[in-house]
C-alpha cells in the first residue's frame, strides 16, 4: 500500500512526527541523508505503526500515493532549499510539498511563489511543542494554499494537540501566514519567560524569598489565571535542588540566556512592519545584556548603583502576581496587533480567534488565557486591540494599581524589570491624550523639513525656521 505522507529528515522532530503519523493509522514513507537515522527509527520504533523504509529521494516518492505529500524535516535555511531542488524535479502538479521547520516567513513565501510556477504546493507549518509535543501532539500552523489544507488538513489535524476534541490545527492563511504566526508565537513565548524571571527576581532580590518558596509560590499561581505551562514549569526548576552541591538549582546555572533567532525574527519583523512590540523587543534585549558576562562582570565595580531603601509594598507578592499577569496580557495583545498588521501587509485573512483558540494546547504558551483572548475574538469581533476586549480592559484595570506599585518599587530597589516596565509604558503611552510625538514632528520639521500635520485641518504644512517662522502648505512629495 502506498504511503499517504513521506517524512524526510529524521533527526529529533521529524522523527517524532513521523511516528506520531504512524500512530494514528497513516502509512509513513521514510527518508533521512545518512539512511543510519532511518535504520535507528525503524529499529527502535519500527513496531509502532506502518513504515516504509527508503534510500533515495526518488525511492520516497515512488512510494507515496497521489496527491503526494512530502514533508521536510531538515535544519532550517539552506538544507531546505537543498531538498527542495532535489525534489521538485521527481514530483507532478497538485503535489504537496510541506516545510514543517522552523522557517523564516520570507523564506517559505519565496519558495511558495516559486514552486506554485511549477503546479506544486509549496506548504509552509509552523509547529510548536517541541519534541514531546510532535510526537503526542503539537499545535500545528499551516500556511499555503487554501487547496492544500484540504488535501492535508485532515492528517494535521489528526496529529495535533486537542482542546475538548478539537484540534490544535487550522489553516492559517496563503503562503508565509503558518510560519509568520508561528515567529509571533515564539516571540510571544520570549515576552512571557521574561515577565516571570523578573517576577522572580523581584520576589527573590526584593521580598528576599528563596527558590523553594517561590515554588510553592508559582505552584498556587498556576492555579488561577495566570494557569500556564510556563508557570508550572517555574514551581518545577524553582522547586529542584542542584544533587551536585545541595543548593537551589537556579544557583549554579550560568545567568547568561541563549537565543535561537525567532524572537530576533519577531522583533524585525516589528520594526518592518511598524509594530509596536516592545514586551518582545525587550526580552530579546534581556537576553542579550544577559550574555555580555565580560560587561556585566566589570560594571560590578564600574558603575554605581545609589539604590534607594524602601518599604516594599504591604501585599508585594499579590502585586507581583498581578503585575506579572497585566504585563503578560500586554505582550499578547502586541503580538495579536502585530498579526493584524502583517495581514494588511501580506493580505492575509488571520482568525485571530482560531489562532489563539490553536494555541491553547501542544505548545510551549499554552494557557487558561489563551481561552479567553479565544472568547475576545468569537464571531468575527473584532477588537481593535486585545486589551480593549471589556474582560481584560476590567482586568487590567484591576491590576494597575499594583503594576504600578510594582515598577516604581523595581526602580527605587534598582531591579530591571524591563518587560514590566516597558509594556506598562505602553499602556500609558495607548490611553494618554496628547503624546510628545508632536514635539517630535516639530524636532523633525525644524531640521530637515519633514513637515506635519495639523489638529484642525487637512493636509501637511511646514514652518519657515529660517525665516519669519510663517507657516506654508506643504507640497505632497508621495
Ligand atoms: P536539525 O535541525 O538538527 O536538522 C538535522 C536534520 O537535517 C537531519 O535529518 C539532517 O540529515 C538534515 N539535514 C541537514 N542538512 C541537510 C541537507 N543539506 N540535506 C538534507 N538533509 C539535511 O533537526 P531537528 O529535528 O532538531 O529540527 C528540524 C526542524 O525543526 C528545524 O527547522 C528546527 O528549527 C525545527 N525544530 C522545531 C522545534 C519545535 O519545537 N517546533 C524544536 C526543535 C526543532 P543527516 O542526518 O543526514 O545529517
Amino acid at each position: 500500500m502506498p504511503a499517504q505522507i513521506g517524512v524526510t529528515g529524521l533527526a529529533v522532530m521529524g522523527a517524532n512526527l513521523a511516528r506520531n503519523f504512524a500512530r494514528n493509522g497513516y502509512t509513513v514513507a521514510l527518508h533521512n541523508r545518512s539512511v543510519a537515522k532511518t535504520d535507528a527509527l525503524l529499529a527502535a520504533h519500527g513496531d509502532e505503526g506502518d513504515f516504509i523504509r527508503t534510500e533515495t529521494l526518488a525511492e520516497l516518492v515512488e512510494n507515496l500515493e497521489v496527491p503526494r505529500r512530502v514533508l521536510i524535516m531538515v535544519k532550517a535555511g539552506a538544507p531546505v532549499d537543498a531538498v527542495i531542488e532535489q525534489l521538485v524535479p521527481l514530483l507532478e502538479a497538485g503535489d504537496i510539498v510541506i516545510d514543517a521547520g522552523n522557517s523564516h516567513y520570507e523564506d517559505t513565501r519565496r519558495r511558495e511563489a516559486a514552486l506554485a510556477e511549477k503546479g506544486l504546493h509549496f506548504v509552509g507549518v509552523g509547529v510548536s511543542g517541541g519534541e514531546e509535543g510532535a510526537l503526542l501532539g503539537p499545535s500545528i500552523m499551516p500556511g499555503g494554499s487554501r487547496e492544500s489544507y484540504d488535501a492535508l488538513g485532515p492528517m494535521l489535524e489528526k496529529i495535533s494537540a486537542k482542546v475538548d476534541g478539537e484540534p490544535c490545527c487550522a489553516w492559517i492563511g496563503t503562503d508565509g501566514a503558518g510560519h509568520f504566526v508561528k515567529m509571533v508565537h515564539n516571540g510571544i513565548e520570549y515576552a512571557d519567560m521574561q515577565v516571570i524571571g523578573e517576577a522572580y527576581d523581584l520576589l527573590r532580590s526584593g521580598a528576599g524569598i528563596e527558590p523553594a518558596e517561590q515554588a510553592a509560590i508559582f505552584a498556587d499561581w498556576n492555579k488561577g489565571d495566570l494557569a500556564s505551562f510556563l508557570i508550572e514549569i517555574t514551581a518545577e526548576v524553582l522547586g529542584h535542588v542542584d544533587a551536585k552541591t545541595g543548593k537551589p538549582f537556579i544557583d549554579v546555572v550560568v545567568d547568561s540566556a541563549g537565543q535561537k533567532g525567532t524572537g530576533r525574527w519577531t522583533v524585525v519583523s516589528g520594526l518592518d512592519l511598524g509594530s509596536p512590540v516592545s514586551g518582545i523587543a525587550e526580552s530579546v534585549f534581556a537576553r542579550a545584556l544577559s550574555s555580555q558576562r565580560g560587561q556585566r562582570a566589570e560594571a560590578q565595580t564600574a558603575l554605581e548603583g545609589a539604590v534607594s531603601e524602601v518599604a516594599l509594598p504591604e501585599n508585594f507578592v499579590e502585586d507581583v502576581r498581578q503585575a506579572l499577569y497585566a504585563s503578560k496580557l500586554v505582550s499578547y495583545a502586541q503580538g495579536l496587533d502585530m498579526l493584524t498588521s502583517a495581514a494588511g501587509e501580506y493580505g492575509w485573512d488571520l482568525k485571530l480567534d482560531e489562532i489563539a483558540s490553536l494555541w491553547r494546547a501542544g505548545c510551549i504558551i499554552r494557557a487558561e488565557l489563551l481561552k479567553d483572548i479565544t472568547k475576545a475574538y468569537a464571531g468575527g469581533a473584532r477588537p481593535a486591540n486585545l486589551l480593549f476586549a471589556p474582560a481584560f480592559r476590567d482586568a487590567i484595570a484591576a491590576a494597575l494599581p499594583a503594576w504600578r506599585r510594582v515598577v516604581a518599587t523595581a526602580v527605587q530597589l534598582g531591579i530591571p524589570v524591563p518587560v514590566f516596565s516597558s509594556s506598562l509604558a505602553y499602556y500609558d503611552g495607548l490611553r494618554r491624550d496628547r503624546l510628545p510625538a508632536a514635539l517630535t514632528q516639530g524636532l523633525r520639521d525644524l531640521f530637515g523639513a519633514h513637515t506635519y500635520g495639523r489638529i484642525d485641518a487637512e493636509g501637511t504644512f511646514h514652518t519657515l525656521w529660517g525665516g519669519d517662522k510663517s507657516e506654508v502648505a506643504a507640497v505632497d512629495t508621495h
